[in-house]
């Protein structure tokens, strides 16, 4: 087994409601259902809305695949005139 390192963006992900406001947890009380509801409330129109979610949630997302790609074309170039001089 080897461990790699992938380049990730970070985004912080907020529930939105449709006017504009965002969802905010209204209070700490957890449903027990499955899977378990969390009450949030819009801090603009006052809206309430149950979601399994924990909001703000941290998501990462790979970067660029350009990013991790080790060689630059003029590297690769290079490399090549070097093996038709020797032979
Ligand atoms: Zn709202």
């Amino acid at each position: 087994m080897v461990e790699t390192e992938i380049e990730c963006k970070t985004y912080e992900v907020h529930a939105m409601c449709e006017c504009g406001g965002e969802f905010k947890l209204a209070s700490d009380v957890v449903y027990d259902t499955y899977p378990p509801l969390y009450c949030y409330q819009c801090d603009k129109c006052k809206a309430l809305q149950y979601f399994s979610q924990n909001y703000p949630y941290i998501k990462y997302v790979k970067a660029e695949n350009e990013a991790l790609s080790p060689f630059e074309p003029e590297v690769k170039q290079e490399i090549l005139d070097g093996d038709k001089d020797e032979q």
